[in-house]
C-alpha cells in the first residue's frame, strides 16, 4: 500500500464523508484518536442539549408532553434511531440507563436457571463491568459464580475462537453473554453463527455492543440475537454518561421485565397507577424509572448524524482508515517491538487498531504530550480509534510519524511506565 502523505491528502480529498469533520469541536491542535472511549461533542448535540433545557424552562411540567421532544416519549423516538445501527425494528429498541443496569435488567429478565441448565457463559476477555453483573446476578439466584460462570479462554490473549466459543456451549449453559467487538483487540464476534449455535442447544445469546455500534453494521434481528444492549458515549457521540441501549427481540417482548418499575408501563396505561403493572409491548417495557432527560438530548444530534451518513458509509471509511494504518505502523515502526494485536482480516476487525508494547503506558504518556490522543489498556496495549466522522487519512498518517519520533528519539523513557487514574 501507497504510505506516503500525498496518498493520504489524495484519499481525504475522496472522502464522501468529509463534511460531517466540522460538525464536530475537535480539540484544538490535537489529532483524537479516543472516540472509541469517548466520542466527540457533534453541534447538533449540543443544540439539542440546549434545546431540552428551553423546553423544561419554557414548559416545566408540560414538557413531558408539548415541545418538540415531548419527553414522555423521547426514550422510544430515539430507541428508534438505533435501527438502522443494529438491524432491528422500532418496536425492539429502546434508549434507556447504562450498559450495565442495562444487563442486570437482561439477565434478570432472560436468566432462568431450570433443571440441569444454569450457568452463564461468557468469555475471559470480556469488559470487567459485564463480569460483576453477571457474579452478582448469579449470587441473588443463589449459584456460586466460581462454579456457574463459565469463561471461554483466549488462545493468544487478545481474541477468540468462535469453535470455542460453540466448544463451551455445554448442556449446563442458560444463558450466554458476549461482546460484539472486543474492548481491547477489537476483534469482531461472528454473533450470527454463535447465535445460531446457541440456539441449537437452547441457550438464550445477548450481545454486549459497546464497542460495535456505530462502528460496524449489524443485523440483529435477521440473526435472531435474544437482546443486546450498549452504550451511547463511545462511537455515539452521546457525551460523558449518555443514556445506553437495549435491543429485545420481537419474539420476547410482552412479557414482565424482571426488574420492574412504573416506565416498564404501556404507555397509555402509566398514568392509571394501578398496582399491577401492565407491560409495554414494546422493549420500552425494560425501562424501570423516569428517564435521564437531559443525557438523553445529547442522542438526538448525534444519532441524525449517524442516518445521514449511514452506517455502511461509516465503516467503509473505517476500514480504509485502519487498513491504512496498520500498513503505516509496519513500515514506519518495524523494529520498534510494536506488535498489532487486533485481527487483520475486514471480516473481524472492528473500528480500532490495538498495538501492543511492554511500555505501552509510557508511549501514551510521550503520544499524549505530542497531542495525539490514544488510549492505554492495561497492562499493554495501546488503542488507536481513527473515526470516519471526524478522522482524516492525514491525521493517522501523522500520528505514525510522531509515534516514529517518540521511538527513535527514546522520548518515551522519560515517563514511568504506568496507568493514570484512567488510562
Ligand atoms: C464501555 C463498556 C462498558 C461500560 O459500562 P457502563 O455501564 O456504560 O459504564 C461495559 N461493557 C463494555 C464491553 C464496554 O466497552
Amino acid at each position: 500500500m501507497n504510505t506516503s502523505k500525498e496518498y493520504a491528502i489524495s484519499l481525504d480529498k475522496l472522502d464522501i464523508l468529509k463534511h460531517f469533520k466540522d460538525e464536530f469541536y475537535v480539540p484544538r491542535d490535537k489529532i483524537y484518536l479516543d472516540g472509541n472511549s469517548l466520542g466527540l461533542l457533534s453541534k447538533r448535540s449540543e443544540k439539542a442539549v440546549i434545546e431540552i433545557l428551553n423546553a423544561w424552562k419554557q414548559y416545566a411540567i408540560d414538557g413531558w408532553t408539548e415541545g418538540n421532544y415531548p419527553w414522555f416519549y423521547l426514550s422510544e423516538e430515539i430507541g428508534k434511531l438505533f435501527a438502522s445501527l443494529v438491524g432491528a425494528k422500532p418496536e425492539e429498541l429502546i434508549a434507556t440507563g447504562s450498559t450495565t443496569t442495562n444487563l442486570h435488567q437482561l439477565l434478570a429478565s432472560f436468566y432462568h436457571p431450570n433443571g440441569r441448565k444454569t450457568k452463564i457463559l461468557a468469555d475471559e476477555l470480556n469488559f470487567p463491568s459485564d463480569i460483576y453483573a453477571i457474579k452478582s446476578q448469579l449470587k441473588l439466584k443463589g449459584y456460586a459464580p466460581d462454579e456457574h460462570l463459565v469463561q471461554v479462554s483466549s488462545k493468544d490473549g487478545n481474541t477468540l475462537q468462535t469453535d470455542d466459543i460453540i466448544q463451551a456451549m455445554t448442556e449446563d449453559i442458560a444463558i450466554a453473554i458476549l461482546p460484539g467487538v472486543l474492548y481491547r483487540s477489537g476483534q469482531i464476534l461472528d454473533i450470527e453463527k454463535i447465535t445460531k449455535a446457541a440456539h441449537e442447544r437452547g441457550i438464550i445469546v445477548g450481545f454486549d455492543l459497546c464497542h460495535s455500534i456505530g462502528s460496524i453494521p449489524h443485523k440483529l434481528g435477521k440473526w435472531e440475537v435474544d437482546f443486546a444492549f450498549w452504550c451511547t458515549y463511545k462511537h455515539l457521540n452521546g457525551g460523558p454518561g449518555s443514556v445506553a441501549g437495549i435491543y429485545v427481540n420481537e419474539k420476547h417482548l410482552g412479557r414482565e421485565p424482571g426488574l420492574a418499575g412504573w416506565f416498564s408501563s404501556a404507555k397509555d396505561k402509566q398514568f392509571d397507577l394501578e398496582h399491577d403493572l401492565t407491560p409495554a409491548h414494546h422493549a420500552g417495557a425494560f425501562q424501570i424509572g423516569t428517564p435521564h432527560l437531559l443525557s438523553l438530548a445529547p442522542l438526538i444530534g448525534s444519532l441524525e448524524i449517524f442516518q445521514e451518513a449511514t452506517i455502511e458509509s461509516i465503516r467503509t471509511k473505517s476500514l480504509q482508515l485502519t487498513d491504512y494504518l496498520m500498513a503505516l505502523i509496519e513500515k514506519e515502526l518495524h523494529g520498534y517491538s510494536f506488535e498489532i494485536a487486533s485481527p487483520v482480516d475486514h471480516a473481524s476487525r472492528g473500528g480500532h487498531v490495538y498495538l501492543t508494547h511492554p511500555s505501552a503506558a509510557s508511549i501514551c504518556k510521550a503520544l499524549k504530550n505530542n497531542g495525539i490522543i490514544p488510549d492505554f489498556r492495561a497492562p499493554n496495549g495501546i488503542r488507536l480509534a481513527p473515526v470516519a466522522l471526524y478522522n482524516t487519512f492525514e491525521d493517522v498518517w501523522q500520528s505514525v510519524q510522531i509515534l516514529k519520533e517518540i521511538m527513535e528519539d527514546k522520548q518515551y523513557k522519560q515517563y514511568e511506565n504506568k496507568r493514570g487514574v484512567i488510562a
